[in-house]
């Protein structure tokens, strides 16, 4: 069977504005401008776009699974339904350890074997090293999202607009 080709995506300050209080209610919850543009420039290249995110504020209690869903739903609502998975991880060091939080790995492998996605075909998009770390590691291409290295990217751009045309080059 072919493999698929697939982008995954941080969340919080590659699709939406990252905020130091979490962002977690709709009102504070702000898309990036181009972002719903891009996912679907994306899609239509045959990318498939998944979506993985630590999500530790519901493990230190500061928001529910459910509040954080209904901003997903929000997300993918004004991204016309072209994201094709969100993987969180809710968990946080001081209260639980977990593999799945990046930069580990299984997030990721998870996708992979889900969506039979061939890693060497896909691409990470992060405003963090530890976005991009796992990424690496199971032979993906990376971008950081900023203007300062990181050291563990293969290309920076200035946002999801910026690495959209990277990858489509
Ligand atoms: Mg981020």
């Amino acid at each position: 069977m072919m493999k698929s080709k697939c982008v995954f995506l941080d969340r919080d300050g590659v699709l939406n504005e990252d905020r130091p209080d979490y962002a977690y209610q709709l009102d504070h919850f702000k898309i990036l401008k181009g972002v719903p543009e891009a996912l679907q420039q994306l899609k239509d290249a045959g990318y498939l776009l998944i979506v993985v995110t630590n999500q530790s504020g519901i493990a230190q209690g500061i928001y529910t699974q459910q509040e954080m869903e209904k901003c997903h739903n929000y997300l993918q609502e004004q991204c016309g339904g072209v994201i094709d998975y969100f993987y969180f991880s809710p968990y946080h060091p001081k209260v639980s350890e977990s593999l799945g939080r990046k930069p580990g790995t299984l997030l990721f492998e998870k996708g992979i074997a889900k969506f039979n996605i061939d890693p060497q075909l896909s691409w990470m998009v992060g405003d963090r090293g530890r976005d991009l770390i796992p990424a690496k590691q199971l032979g993906m291409k990376t971008i950081l999202i900023g203007n300062t290295t990181c050291g563990e990217e293969d290309f920076i751009e200035a946002d999801l607009t910026a690495a959209t045309r990277r990858i489509l080059t």
